[in-house]
């Protein structure tokens, strides 16, 4: 596979057209020998900027990685695209590894995937020195901060490389952004002379924007025809069937859409993403199968109809406005009702009690990000490790400081609520029980008989709406994943009911004004 072009093997191999951000330059520079250390987001596309030189170079690539999990999927995956790459790690037999070996010897390996353990051993170095190494690749390079929590000890002793092999290029590459750990990869792996390459997480020209749903159609069309008015744009929901019936909608309101997702014919699929990439000002209504490997630049705005399952989802998605640099809005709608959803989902889908106990923790940091009156663009950035000094300027928080008031005693009354109804109903029914309605399924519950039935009439219900949405955004309350949404004390607002705490909440405004000042020059 050498003699090729890193484009010519971007496209045969990877079926890719254009490098993405820092992608070619890291890869020339290795191609030509030099060291190279790579900081870049995740999704960022690191793979091929080892990938690609390892095909390109004569040789075998060498990447370490402490994720022994991956590397059999990783290899499954590059064995499809016809690489010849193969892993040695602590998970296979003598046999195996026996094999692998073999394979490196002969110079039959593209890559070779090795546990920083594995590489270590003297056995593994003496066959390295037997063997034509292209480049040697240390991934999630930041395992070498000590001070850091993914410290590898192993990871301390990879400045071998330099010492051992001092005319094969490295490159190391990492999505952890703060200077003092580049220090340290730097220091420690000895790659003072590394060329580097930084990509930061902030998009500046995205405006971040949050809003809870009281109407999402008109809040929508809103945005859509006084804001985005001819301006291509997808608009996320989480469901197929929604995507269709927006999609209708839209159309029908005299806005060019065209819907998006994995339950569509391929034809129509195809035909439609042409179609978004060719013309002008196209809404795509889309799931998020739509969006892997979508290049187009002049993507104006991002608008979710529902509340993306984490902030690394919602990054990623908005992420697809304003590729061009020109200010672009990515506009979040949620209600509290996105939340069962969402629990249920994630309650009904495969994995184990971790993956899922996991997958709610990142959804909570999903809705703390949707209820916080600071900074967005603060909360986003301090999420993935990257630091921004000051207030954006350019997000809804920054642009129109959210109100906040003194929500202690309601707090009270809500949680008391919910516990004088046993734990067993949603949001709508403590309302009702709160504001004391008569309505038949509350008499029939006897529900009109606790004690804290009608203590709330003081607030509206969207006002009540709003405390539930926030408690359960702080981690107050807990959302049954299982069942009809019921909301469940959680260990959190015991202080909060011994009267230890006061609290104070996001003060909704009832429009959803616009907010199209930019940041100040
Ligand atoms: P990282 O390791 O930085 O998290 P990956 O290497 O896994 O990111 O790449 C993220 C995704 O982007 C992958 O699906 C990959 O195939 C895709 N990708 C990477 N580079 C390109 C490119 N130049 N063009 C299109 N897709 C790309
Ligand atoms: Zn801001």
């Amino acid at each position: 596979m050498t003699n090729s072009t890193p484009l010519a093997v971007l496209e045969h191999v990877f079926g890719y057209h254009q490098f993405r951000g820092n992608q070619a330059a890291v890869i020339d520079t290795l191609v030509a020998g030099d060291d190279a250390l790579v900081l870049m987001p995740t999704g960022g596309g690191k793979s091929l900027c080892y990938q690609i030189p390892s095909l390109v170079r004569e040789g075998t690539g060498v990447i370490i990685s402490p994720l022994i999990a991956l590397m059999q999927d990783q290899v499954s995956a590059l064995e499809e695209l016809g690489v010849r790459a193969g892993y040695l790690n602590s998970t296979l037999s003598s046999q195996q590894v026996w094999q692998t070996e073999l394979a490196l010897q002969r110079g039959e390996l593209d890559l070779l995937y090795v546990a920083p353990e594995r590489l270590l051993q003297e056995r593994t170095l003496d066959l390295l020195h037997n063997s034509r190494i292209a480049l040697f690749a240390i991934d999630e390079a930041h395992c070498v901060a000590q001070w850091g929590h993914d410290f590898r000890a192993d990871y301390l002793r990879l400045d071998i490389l330099h010492r051992v092999f001092p005319q094969v290029p490295r490159i190391a590459l990492t999505a952890t952004a703060d200077v003092r750990t580049r220090a340290e990869i730097i220091e420690r792996l000895g790659l003072a002379e590394a060329r580097q390459f930084i990509s930061g997480f902030d998009r500046p020209n995205i405006q971040y924007r949050i809003q809870q749903k009281n109407n999402p159609r008109q809040q929508l069309l809103r945005f859509l025809r006084e804001e985005q008015k001819d301006n291509a744009g997808i608009v996320y929901c989480l469901s197929r069937n929604k995507v269709e019936q927006t999609a209708a909608w839209l159309c029908g309101e005299g806005i060019e859409a065209l819907p998006y997702h994995a339950g569509l014919p391929a034809e129509t699929r195809a035909a439609n993403q042409h179609r978004f990439l060719r013309e002008e000002g196209l809404v795509m209504v889309a799931t998020i199968a739509f969006g892997m490997g979508i290049d187009k630049p002049d993507v104006r705005f991002v608008a979710h109809l529902d509340l993306p399952k984490s902030i690394e989802a919602y990054y990623q998605e908005t992420g697809r406005a304003g590729r061009d640099g020109q200010a672009a809005t990515a506009l979040l709608l949620y209600g509290l009702e996105d939340v069962v959803k969402l629990r249920q989902m994630m309650g009904n889908s495969e994995g184990n009690e971790q993956f899922k106990r996991h997958e709610q923790q990142r959804l909570q940091a999903m809705l703390g990000l949707c209820e916080i009156t600071t900074c967005r663009r603060q909360t986003l950035l301090r999420y993935f490790g990257d630091n921004l000094d000051e207030p954006c300027g350019n997000c809804d928080c920054c642009l129109t400081p959210p109100e906040t008031w003194d929500a202690t005693e309601a707090v009270r009354m809500a949680l008391s609520c919910v516990y004088r109804t046993n734990q067993r109903f949603g949001a709508n029914h403590v309302i009702d029980v709160l504001r004391g309605s008569e309505n038949e399924r509350l008499m029939s519950l006897g529900h009109n008989h606790v004690s804290t039935y009608g203590i709330g009439k003081h607030l509206s219900a969207d006002e009540w709406r709003s405390v539930f949405r926030q408690l359960v955004a702080r981690g107050y309350l807990d959302v049954d994943p299982d069942g009809y949404g019921s909301l469940q004390l959680n260990d959190g607002c015991r202080a909060m009911l011994r009267g230890e705490e006061t609290i104070r909440m996001r003060r909704e405004s009832r429009t959803t004004g616009q907010q199209q000042s930019r940041r100040p020059a």
